[in-house]
């Protein structure tokens, strides 16, 4: 990093954990596309070296640690990584691979982008409206962990105080009650709000919404939607328009003024950024996608957001995902779905999340010319109905590809281009 800007060497290491399950069919696939990718757009000027790290059950079986400290001194030295699917080691110390991972790096950002492919079947009518990338924040709200068990002398000692000093009285069966903190802070919100805005800066899209549900959590979750206008009017006023600026707009010279504005900023391509409350924004996703491009949310929010939005396009096996701190540059890229042991072995699990998230990582790297020659070579293959099993089993002409044969017409179809 230098001066906030990524400088990418014309090689680069990259590490990657393979991954447990269907992780040892779907990285090698993928690490092969993404090679040929890059020699083909840029002639061996620029190209990538893959360096193993070990997390999970391969670096338990060899190792005896789940993430040994290797791992995670590469990724904070090689900044950009990628992973599969890792198990959730069952007991002991770590509650989750994942989490540990982006606690350690303190990468608050779960980026997910949603499109469509033509060819692959949705359960919406107008699946080609569906256009997003969800900025999840990823270091508060209730995924804190800050809770206690009903029954425990922790939980009385923490109702007693709520009860006795902070005058609470509205635990409904205060004896038999589990009790969980969700902390949201000014920072932790603005800095999210602010990578989303930067995002659809850089990126030319529409709108930011802030997804809520400040109607009810009015400090933690109405403070998030407060802090993220903050952000929008006092850091990039030049760039943005806001609902908050058209309600008050409204208010001092009536609505069609209002709306004359919010036309002048749209006109002048500034990014409207707007909000909407958790539970509307689902059914709006379904009922009129096209008016959401970036959305910004809180951890919760966006872990509902994420699967609703994934299963409008396609599901668990095509959604890639990231997992950024746009401050320090650190971001590891990562299959979204789990080890799929049901179908560990069988060469029909899809690489297409983690291929998606290669592409994403070409794109943090700022070599969108492979990443736009592996996304089109995918638009090819899906339109003729060539996909792994769990998409081509849903498509009227579909036929159904191993993993390691729909890899190798991926790469055919590079060669192409
Ligand atoms: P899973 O995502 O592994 O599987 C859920 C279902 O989706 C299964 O039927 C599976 O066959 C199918 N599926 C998943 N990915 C697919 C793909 N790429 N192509 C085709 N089908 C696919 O979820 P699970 O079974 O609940 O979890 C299995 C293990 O993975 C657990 O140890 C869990 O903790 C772990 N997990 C890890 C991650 C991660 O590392 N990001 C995420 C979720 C679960």
């Amino acid at each position: 990093m230098k001066e906030g800007q990524l400088v990418v060497p014309e090689q680069v290491t990259v590490p990657f954990i393979e991954g447990d399950g269907v992780g040892s069919e779907i990285t090698p696939v993928c690490q092969r596309i993404v090679n040929k990718a890059v020699e083909l757009a840029y002639k061996g000027r620029r190209s990538i070296e893959w360096m193993e790290v070990l997390a999970g059950g391969k670096a338990f079986a060899q190792t005896g640690e789940w993430l040994p400290e290797a791992t995670m001194a590469a990724f904070r030295e090689y900044l950009v990584g990628i992973k599969g699917p890792l198990t959730t080691p069952v007991g002991g110390g770590i509650r989750s691979l994942n989490v540990a991972l982006r606690q350690t790096l303190d990468l608050y950002v779960c980026l997910r982008p949603v499109r469509w492919f033509k060819g692959v079947v949705s359960p919406v009518k107008e699946p080609q409206k569906v256009n997003m990338h969800i900025f999840r924040e990823n270091t508060e709200d209730i995924y804190a962990g800050i809770e206690w068990e009903q029954g425990t002398p922790e939980a009385q000692k923490l109702y007693a105080f709520l009860r006795d000093e902070m005058g609470v009285k509205k635990v409904r069966f205060p004896e038999t009650s589990s009790f969980g903190v969700k902390p949201v802070s000014v920072e932790g919100s603005k800095r999210l709000v602010r990578s989303a805005i930067l995002y659809a800066l850089q990126h030319g899209l529409p709108s930011v919404t802030l997804v809520h549900k400040g109607n009810i959590m009015k400090f933690t979750e109405g403070g998030f939607k407060k802090w993220g206008y903050e952000v929008a009017e006092q850091e990039f006023g030049d760039h943005t328009f806001t609902m908050n600026q058209f309600e008050q707009l409204k208010k001092d010279l009536g609505e069609e003024s209002a709306r004359a504005c919010m036309a002048d900023a749209v006109n002048a391509g500034k990014i409207i950024v707007k909000d909407c409350i958790c539970d509307a924004f689902l059914q709006n996703t379904l009922l009129m996608p096209e008016d959401y491009s970036v959305i910004a949310t809180l951890n919760l929010n966006g872990d509902y957001v994420s699967d609703q939005l994934a299963a409008m396009v396609g599901g668990i096996g095509i959604a890639p995902g990231a997992n950024i701190n746009y401050q320090t540059g650190h971001a590891i890229f990562e299959a979204t779905h789990g080890t799929a042991p049901n179908i560990a072995g069988k060469n029909v699990v899809n690489p297409c999340s983690l291929l998606l998230s290669s592409v994403m990582l070409l794109e943090y790297l700022g070599w969108k010319e492979a990443a736009v020659r592996i996304t089109a070579a995918l638009e090819k293959a899906f339109a003729q109905g060539e996909a792994t099993p769990d998409l081509a089993r849903f498509m009227p002409d579909g036929k159904p590809m191993g993993t390691a044969e729909f890899g190798e017409r991926i790469v055919t179809l590079l060669l192409e281009e």
